[in-house]
């Protein structure tokens, strides 16, 4: 039914760079083999998935949205995607994407972009918006997308879908292609907050293959998403930011948020205002960090390891080659956060730029570390705005960038953060959502709070 949904639609919607048909349909008949011999099968057994085009699939193209890895096929699987194997998730195909992760509208998609289901000529968020937009259209009941500054929360902020980034450390970066090491984590992508549960269960989890996975047991996300469905949040201490607010938010979604606000004090949990100053500067730090962690993670798509090769006829050195290579297979933001980071990290400018940056993101951790010894949950708009028309800002890099304004600082400290739907705004009738963040290794505070909301 997915596979004949996705043929009927996704001509306009345009959620998928691959749709592996027959891989799915084996998948599913598996799962119905393992039923038929009477096997214990789990939640997801049989459940389909889009999986964000950013972790490696044996035998199926990975292109992480980027003409340079066009007709690569990886040799291995990502954790990730075996995890989903083994829990008998059915991989429908792989999903539009801002090339290398880095945008926050899938327009920067080496592919052609993907229209957000509520409205086509509008963004589906970035850069997962071909995850958030396959929920959205009914393509998929669940996606897999990563967060760097905000790919997974904001896409589902303006899908009107859930969107969840797990605590640093909790799901396996092996096999996901990096774009900015520190801050890149995976995690799920539901229309429900139950359902996110489920699959983030089913992918967290130490993993030997990755150096900064944390070895501790997952959570218990759905007890809590279940728990929060009761709608009781007697003795939840919730903290309203004062600086995500003001100008640049558009009315209806600040009305949407307050309302939620007054949901939550309903519920019976205690609202306190209070201020994250060093999170004003969250955004400049954020692109430092990212670009120079690119800049050196992007150094190994040298045209001799991996997908394109331009120029190769015989005549030219390996370095030209390499540089013709760069020059036509990475698009224009790439390019320009390669420059950005090689030149914060050069020397003479190490310190005024990357290690000032590294600096402000000690003070942004300090400032969660004071707020959540006063409160359980921060809570915000996730997005400032709700979905822009494609095209609207592609031309001004530093109007994209404002989308991650309210996501980013939860990347810099590596704590766990989610987006739930929180109505349409009056004045545009798009999805808003609501961000709910929680203290690292504390995720199943959002899912008993965002199920109590939703
Ligand atoms: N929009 C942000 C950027 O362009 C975040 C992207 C992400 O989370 N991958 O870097």
């Amino acid at each position: 039914a997915h596979l004949d949904r996705i043929g009927a639609v996704d001509e306009k919607v345009h959620a998928f760079l691959h749709v592996d048909t027959e891989g799915a349909l084996s998948a599913a008949r598996a799962v119905d083999a393992k039923r038929a011999a009477g096997e214990e099968l789990g939640p997801l057994a049989g459940v389909p998935l889009a999986l964000k085009d950013v972790f490696t699939t044996k035998g199926v193209p990975t292109t992480a949205g980027s003409k340079i890895l066009e007709g690569w096929v990886p040799p291995y699987d990502a954790t990730l995607t075996r995890r989903l194997k083994d829990a008998g998730v059915v991989i429908l195909g792989k999903t539009n994407m801002d090339e290398f992760a880095m945008g926050s509208s899938t327009e920067n998609s080496a592919y052609g972009p993907t229209g957000n289901p509520w409205d086509l000529s509008r963004i589906p968020g970035g850069s997962g918006g071909g995850s958030a937009a396959a929920l959205a259209a009914y393509e998929a009941p669940l996606a897999i997308g990563t967060d760097t500054g905000g790919s997974i929360r904001q896409p589902g902020a303006v899908t009107g879908t859930v969107g969840v980034k797990p605590t640093y450390g909790t799901v396996s970066r092996y096999g996901l292609i990096a774009f900015s090491s520190s801050l890149d984590q995976g995690g799920p992508c539901a229309r429900t907050v139950l359902d996110a549960a489920l699959l983030h269960e089913a992918i967290a989890g130490h993993d030997p293959l990755d150096s900064t996975s944390i070895d501790a047991p997952v959570l218990p996300l759905v007890a809590a998403a279940r728990q929060g469905a009761g709608g009781d949040l007697t003795g939840v201490r919730v903290g309203v930011v004062k600086e995500f607010a003001g100008e640049g938010y558009q009315a209806g979604v600040m009305q949407r948020f307050n309302e939620s606000v007054e949901i939550l004090r309903g519920l019976g949990a205690t609202v306190v205002e209070l201020s994250c100053p060093s999170f004003s500067y969250a955004l400049p730090a954020y692109y430092l960090i990212a670009p120079s962690e690119a800049s050196s993670n992007l150094a190994r798509f040298d045209a001799m390891r991996y997908g394109l090769r331009v120029g190769d006829d015989g005549t030219r050195s390996a370095e030209d080659v390499t540089a013709l290579t760069r020059e036509a297979g990475f698009g224009p933001e790439v390019k320009r956060r390669i420059i950005l980071g090689t030149y914060a990290l050069s020397s003479g400018y190490y310190d005024a730029y990357y290690g000032s940056a590294q600096k402000v993101r000690t003070l942004i951790t300090q400032d969660f570390a004071r707020s959540f010894a006063d409160v359980d949950v921060l809570v915000s708009p996730t997005t400032p705005t709700t979905a822009f028309p494609i095209g609207e800002r592609a031309d001004d890099p530093m109007a994209m960038y404002l989308a991650d304004l309210c996501t980013i600082p939860s990347n810099l400290a590596g704590n766990s953060a989610m987006s739930v739907p929180c109505g349409l705004a009056p004045e545009d009738n798009l999805p808003v959502g609501l961000q709910i963040i929680a203290p690292a290794m504390a995720d199943d505070r959002l899912y008993r709070v965002g199920a109590a909301v939703e």
